[in-house]
């Protein structure tokens, strides 16, 4: 599909895999869902644009390459969003970060806000919003809304398991708002969850169910 990056690699599937099982328990959990976030990093920064800057080696001077602008921004949207953008730091250390505190209304499935803290400078850096899962879409939509209020104009989605809908719906809500995803799932259920999915992200990482 058009603007969305399925990553297939099988380091990305086995752990999201050993993710899924109901009975992997929390350290386990946190820990896959730092490898992958990794991982998926490696994927998502694949084509920053690149310069060079002059360096000293111990044997002498050269153009170094070096990735070109501002440093980028992770944007978790709370909670279980900052695991994925903590597991992104340790490859992307000097990343700035950006808070989106979201919930999900149990009965509307709307997003509702109750924190937003980001850089000034949103304009001028690469914005990467993540949150494990892309269910109804709803709180990713609306994180974006609020960046893009605060001047982000670039800017791409990283989640672990997506449904359809949810794609279809960020997609068209945001159609230049690229996402990488290690699956799309068969469906959202009833309740809002993705199917077969993996259970609530943010109970699973924080030990909460
Ligand atoms: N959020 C979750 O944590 N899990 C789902 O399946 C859907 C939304």
């Amino acid at each position: 599909m058009d603007g969305v990056t399925l990553v297939r690699h099988p380091l990305v599937q086995h752990k999201l895999s050993l993710l899924r099982d109901r009975t992997r328990s929390t350290s386990g959990f946190r820990r896959l869902v730092r490898e992958l976030a990794m991982l998926i990093a490696y994927e998502v920064t694949r084509e920053l644009p690149m310069t060079t800057e002059r360096i000293e080696t111990p044997m002498e001077a050269m153009d170094a390459p070096m990735i070109e602008g501002k440093k980028l921004v992770l944007a978790p949207i709370l909670r279980a969003g900052i695991a994925l953008a903590e597991g992104m730091l340790e490859l992307i250390p000097s990343a700035r970060v950006a808070h989106i505190g979201l919930y999900r209304d149990h009965d509307t499935l709307e997003a509702v806000e109750y924190f937003f803290k980001a850089p000034k400078d949103l304009a001028d850096r690469l914005v990467i919003v993540t949150d494990p899962m892309l269910a109804t879409g709803n709180s990713a939509i609306a994180a974006i809304e609020r960046l893009k209020a605060r001047g982000a104009h670039d800017i791409r989605f990283v989640c672990l398991l997506s449904a359809p809908e949810g794609v279809a719906a960020l997609r068209k809500a945001h159609p230049d708002v690229p996402i990488w995803t290690a699956a799309i799932d068969r469906q959202l259920n009833e309740k809002g969850y993705i199917v077969p999915g993996l259970g609530d992200a943010g109970d699973r990482i924080y030990g909460t169910h």
